[in-house]
């Protein structure tokens, strides 16, 4: 037996070829695509304006499943979080953010990464394999018809949509997977999807510099650049891709990304290292290097692990940062944490999650982390 299709991997234009394979017109695509992306159907029986004779058609060729859920935490605050299981012991972390007017879904594009930043433990597990596109997108699609689900929110288009932004912020660069991203990206974006505009479709990459000129010609989105160095000698220490597209080429290339892009500036996300790249100095030096880059600043409280030998630079220093970068005229945030009652933290701990069944040992190796290095550690962080 042939194994089935999983029609989660399919963006709009490969669902049309796919129906056409089956003798189908474009708009069955369309209609199908509506029952997988807008109602959360898995189910080809609830497809009732499709044929029964292509409901079985289907049924017996193809599938629809997001990866399998392992946790789901909620925290007092709202902030909830996934860990999915992507497969040989691997897991990835999709995290809900609700503010006032929006909801942000982080989500995550490869398992483990294989940049290895010094302050990331993402990097530090190493690379172990790119997300398919029913992998991304299928993030989406469970958390969205999940939180409906919790809320009581009917499916379909008339229900209140929960997931009102996106950014890859999780797991893995989504630039070094390239086409499952896009052709994930594409869905976000269709109107018989998810309909989100590109504004509110964030990319954050370390600076695969030719990655994002393929970006900006395929499908620009938002852009995120994490910079986390002013000069080249810090950030090839810390961003070690910075040996290959150095900052001059990097800020050439957010240059020529902002003439595709839908936002008419590109977010510089720094993470905030105690003595490394947080002097007045490094700031003086980073309102030169982004001079002529029209851009904003989010400044990231560094997450603490042991092994990384690094620390959190102080909130007063954080602000004294910031403070310099705004009297430069640099629209600057800094990130506040999120998800207090909830072992959460941005890109962190699914590398220790790869042995699922030590959960007591990791609670207790978490709580001692937060002993060591401050409640916050270990906190889902997000923009203020
Ligand atoms: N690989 C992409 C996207 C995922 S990382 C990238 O690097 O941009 C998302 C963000 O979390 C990046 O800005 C990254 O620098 C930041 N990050 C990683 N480890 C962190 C830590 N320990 N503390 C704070 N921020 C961290
Ligand atoms: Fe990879 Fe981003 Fe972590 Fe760097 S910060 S190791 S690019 S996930």
């Amino acid at each position: 037996m042939t194994a089935l299709t999983n029609l989660l991997d399919f963006d709009p234009a490969q669902l049309v070829a796919y129906c056409g394979e089956l003798g189908e017109k474009p708009f069955r695509a369309k209609q199908l695509q509506r029952w997988i992306h807008q109602f959360g159907a898995s189910n080809f029986d609830e497809m009732t304006d499709l044929a029964k004779s292509l409901r079985e058609k289907l049924a017996g060729r193809a599938h629809i499943s997001a990866p399998a859920v392992i946790s789901d935490h909620t925290s007092t605050d709202g902030t909830r979080k996934w860990l999915v299981d992507v497969g040989n012991g691997n897991a990835v972390e999709t995290v809900f953010i609700p503010e006032e007017n929006r909801g942000t879904l982080c989500i995550s594009t490869q398992a483990g990464c294989a940049v290895n930043c010094r302050f990331c433990s993402t990097g530090k597990q190493g690379f172990n394999r790119n997300l398919s596109v029913g992998e991304i997108i299928g993030q989406l699609w469970m958390a969205e018809f999940e939180l409906r689900r919790t809320k009581g929110i009917e499916p379909g288009p008339k229900g209140e949509r929960q997931i009102t932004n996106v950014v890859m912020m999780g797991m893995g660069e989504p630039l070094l997977n390239f086409e499952p991203t896009v052709t994930a990206l594409k869905l976000m974006l269709d109107d018989n999807a998810y309909g989100l505009s590109r504004r509110r479709v964030t990319l954050s990459t370390s600076g695969v510099v030719p990655m994002i000129d393929k970006l900006s010609k395929e499908c620009p989105v938002a852009m995120a650049v994490s910079l986390h160095a002013s000069n080249d000698q810090l950030r090839d220490g810390l961003v070690p891709l910075n040996k290959k597209y150095p900052l001059h080429e990097l800020m050439d290339a957010c240059r020529r990304y902002l003439e595709f892009a839908p936002r008419d500036f590109i977010t510089f996300e720094y993470c905030m290292l105690d003595g490394v790249n947080d002097t007045d100095q490094h700031a003086r030096e980073l309102v030169a290097l982004v001079k002529t880059v029209p851009c904003k600043f989010n400044l990231i409280p560094f997450n603490p692990f042991p092994e990384s030998g690094l620390k959190r630079s102080p909130n007063v220093r954080i602000k004294l940062f910031a403070q310099i970068l705004m009297d430069a005229g640099i629209v600057t945030t800094v990130r506040k944490t999120r998800g207090d009652d909830i072992d959460a933290a941005c890109g962190q701990l699914a590398g220790e999650v790869q042995d699922r069944t030590r959960v007591q040992e990791r609670m207790q190796q978490m709580s001692e982390y937060q002993k060591k290095f401050g409640p916050n550690f270990g906190k889902i962080t997000e923009i203020k």
